[in-house]
């Protein structure tokens, strides 16, 4: 990840942020339901429920966390605009928001990235910015503009604003889940699993969090095995959401989730497929590798704690159709004969 200002002074973010974040994100991100599975339910012999970030209108739960920080930007900052250069959840959802408000967005990509992704965005009214063929080129000049032209760069985990709107999801899990021991987190950079700890354990420290990443290039696993930010190669994986680096300078997250995370569990790539198969067969929904690693965690009875009422976060449903094709057919399709 390409070098941010580091002036700033650190800021320890704390619940009453994440209050805050849910009263200003609240015109534009609805509550989102939580079902309780009971196939799931009856397999692990305890109440399994699902948090359904799906359903957000970009398809993932980053509309939470770049609504926070879009809105809380000053007028001037709002007037000269924001950018980023992710071409994943977090780039639809800075494009979408920025739309919704009258914000200009830019967003810079490699000549790398698929047309299809491409042609999201710019339905979402994001400008496209084509540098170089890698993603630090992108991210570089990114970091150009912010200089140049005052925009400001929208951080895809690292940052209060971002973190707190993540942490919305935790508040609403409070309201509908009484009795909630375990919570199950995708996760990456860490901006969604931090932001739900604090607001779950601000209110009640028994709730165990359990982070859960595919078994390759796991960035924020090996960081914590080391104690300090690392960086890994990058593999093929079906959760695409959940690649990336955590930043050698990260501000937040690391330490968050070093403080904060109960336990972390690694899928192996068959398990997420077979997941992603599974909720489809059985509960009609569709979800992306990164949300399939959760649902494989219950699956595979990987929850390290064996009682009370299990939340797993549903975080998003952005894959192609094509591959989940593929994986009906490998999975559901063939057994019905
Ligand atoms: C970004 C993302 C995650 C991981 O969130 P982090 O804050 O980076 O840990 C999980 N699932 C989906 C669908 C995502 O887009």
């Amino acid at each position: 990840m390409t070098n941010t200002k580091q002036s700033k002074e650190r800021k320890d973010i704390e619940i009453g942020d994440v209050w805050e974040a849910r009263k200003r994100i609240s015109a534009i991100v609805n509550k989102t339901p939580l079902i309780q599975s009971n196939i799931l339910s009856e397999k692990i012999g305890r109440p399994v429920y699902l948090k359904l970030e799906n359903v957000h209108e970009v398809g993932a739960f980053k509309i939470r966390g770049a609504a926070n920080k879009i809105l809380s930007l000053s007028e001037e900052e709002k007037r000269r605009g924001v950018v980023t250069y992710s071409t994943g959840n977090h780039g639809m959802a800075v494009a979408f928001v920025a739309k919704k408000l009258g914000i200009d967005a830019v967003v810079c990509i490699s000549n790398r990235v698929p047309k299809a992704k491409v042609d999201s965005l710019k339905r979402l009214g994001a400008q496209i910015v084509i540098v170089g063929d890698s993603q630090d080129a992108a991210g570089e000049y990114c970091f150009e503009l912010e200089r140049e032209k005052g925009l400001t760069v929208i951080q895809p985990f690292d940052d209060p604003h971002v973190i707190a709107g993540q942490g919305t999801i935790g508040l609403e899990l409070l309201e509908d889940l009484p009795n909630l021991t375990d919570v199950i987190v995708p996760l990456s950079g860490g901006g969604l699993l931090s932001g739900i700890c604090l607001a779950l354990k601000s209110n009640d420290r028994a709730i165990r969090v359990t982070g859960v990443s595919m078994e390759q290039s796991a960035v924020m696993y090996e960081s914590l095995n080391v104690g300090k930010p690392v960086e890994l190669e990058e593999s093929e994986t079906l959760a695409d959401s959940l690649l990336g680096g955590i930043g050698l300078d990260n501000q937040y997250t690391f330490k968050m989730v070093q403080q904060y995370m109960d336990d972390v569990v690694l899928i192996p790539e068959e398990e997420i497929a077979y997941s992603m198969a599974y909720m489809i067969d059985k509960h009609r929904i569709v979800m992306e590798g990164a949300a399939a690693t959760g649902i494989a965690a219950v699956l595979g009875n990987k929850i390290p704690h064996q009682e009370g009422d299990v939340a797993v976060i549903i975080s998003g449903n952005n894959v192609d159709i094509s591959t989940l094709l593929q994986l009906i057919q490998k999975y559901t399709l063939e057994k019905k004969g």
